[in-house]
């Protein structure tokens, strides 16, 4: 048994990546795995990219670090980059996925706040919602085995089905700050929201004056085909949390907002040591280099429509196992009529990494951005192999 002084709070997997190369990763024994998990849809441009890394070192050589209070040019450079490219007029850096969504939680209680509508707290949020691990954000996440042991849980927000309308119209009340949604679940189990349903939102936002707040923590940055998946549902939101993707594996959010989202967040009122860190700005600003063009977003676009192509004809082989293919550009999920982990273990052993969605029984297919078509076909033979050797009742 491996002793180690991490707090045993994940179960581990058995694969011990030390090194990556594009769409690979390779173990201390110089095992290549394919690595369609990404980090979670975090290394969207693969591993060891050139871009990315040299932008980090010149960095790092100049000014790794400068307090908030100075500011900086990298920073003010990325969110104009940011505003630029979205609905949002104004931006704020963090660290993490959570770290957005807490801020723009605290966007959406300070909007009515600063108007002194101190009673407009509540947020109304989602069934196998994920916001994050922070108090507010599993507080936000409708997932019980997230709050099992951590209670009391913040006050505030309000559970109701996703894709349901009419469940968020009947539970609207005189407290509703607005609603908190992932346009594509990704913890969930890659669910995508209906176009009317986030239409829908969008109209309620309007007429009772409520924040319209969107998580693209996992679905965001080019991952479904345009740098954000609301772009493909017709609708803008107030707010919106960004992560994952955004830095490329530098750990780096942001939470954007129009200045009518923003205007509770005045001069003292929220900060962070580190968000709009230097360092974490030119990952940014290389990672948007790189997928901010429509010539990348239409590779994206087609890549996820010939891999879900392929899945599909991929599942017609197996249609014991396998319930359908499911997802956005290259967001897909498998979802499986039993139990995922253990056939996970039969992917491991052929070298495919993938992850379970937390609350649901499917595949999670998050690849990086920049596969080619012989990563695809190195997934499917992978996939397959894993498949032909296993029986559900192993
Ligand atoms: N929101 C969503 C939709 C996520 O998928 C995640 C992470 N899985 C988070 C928030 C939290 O991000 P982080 O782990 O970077 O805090």
């Amino acid at each position: 048994m491996t002793v180690s002084a991490l707090m045993p709070v994940y179960p581990r997997c058995g694969v011990r990546p030390v090194r990556g190369e594009h769409c690979h990763l390779i173990d201390e024994d110089g095992t290549r795995y394919l690595d369609f998990a990404a980090g979670i849809a975090v290394n969207l441009l693969g591993h060891s990219h050139p871009g990315l890394i040299g932008a980090i070192q010149r960095q790092a050589e100049t000014l790794m670090h400068v307090s908030n209070l100075y500011g900086s040019p990298q920073g003010e450079a990325l969110a104009q980059r940011l505003v630029d490219t979205t609905f949002a007029d104004t931006v704020f850096f963090t660290n993490s996925g959570a770290e957005a969504v807490e801020c723009a939680i605290k966007a959406a209680r300070a909007y009515h706040q600063h108007a002194g509508n101190d009673e407009k707290f509540e947020l109304i949020t989602f069934r196998n919602a994920f916001h994050g691990r922070t108090m507010a954000t599993i507080s936000a996440s409708n997932q019980e085995k997230m709050h099992k042991g951590f209670t009391p849980l913040l006050p505030g927000f309000r559970y109701v089905d996703f894709d349901d309308l009419e469940a968020v119209k009947a539970a609207i009340g005189p407290n509703t700050a607005g609603f908190l949604v992932e346009p594509v679940q990704g913890e969930g189990g890659i669910r995508v929201a209906s176009a009317e349903f986030i239409k829908g939102l969008r109209a309620l936002a309007d007429e009772h004056d409520l924040m319209l707040v969107f998580d693209e923590v996992q679905c965001g940055v080019a991952r479904t085909g345009t740098l954000y998946a609301y772009e493909q549902m017709g609708v803008e939101p107030d707010i919106m949390a960004t992560a994952k993707g955004i830095g490329g594996g530098f750990p780096l959010g942001a939470c954007l907002a129009t200045a009518k989202g923003a205007r509770g967040m005045t001069a003292g009122t929220h900060g962070s040591t580190y968000g709009g860190n230097p360092l974490a700005m030119a990952a940014g600003m290389a990672v948007m280099d790189a997928v901010a063009n429509e010539e990348f977003l239409a590779q994206v676009r087609a890549r996820g429509e010939r891999l879900r192509g392929r899945l599909e004809q991929f599942i017609g082989n197996y249609p014991d196992l396998f319930e359908g293919v499911r997802g956005m550009g290259l967001m897909l999920g498998l979802k499986m009529k039993g139990e995922p982990r253990p056939f996970m273990i039969h992917l491991r052993d052929n070298h495919l990494l993938l992850t379970v969605a937390a609350g649901d029984q499917t595949l999670r297919i998050l690849p990086p951005l920049v596969i080619e078509d012989a990563e695809m076909d190195e997934f499917i033979e992978k996939l397959s192999a894993g498949a032909a050797s296993y029986q559900p009742e192993d």
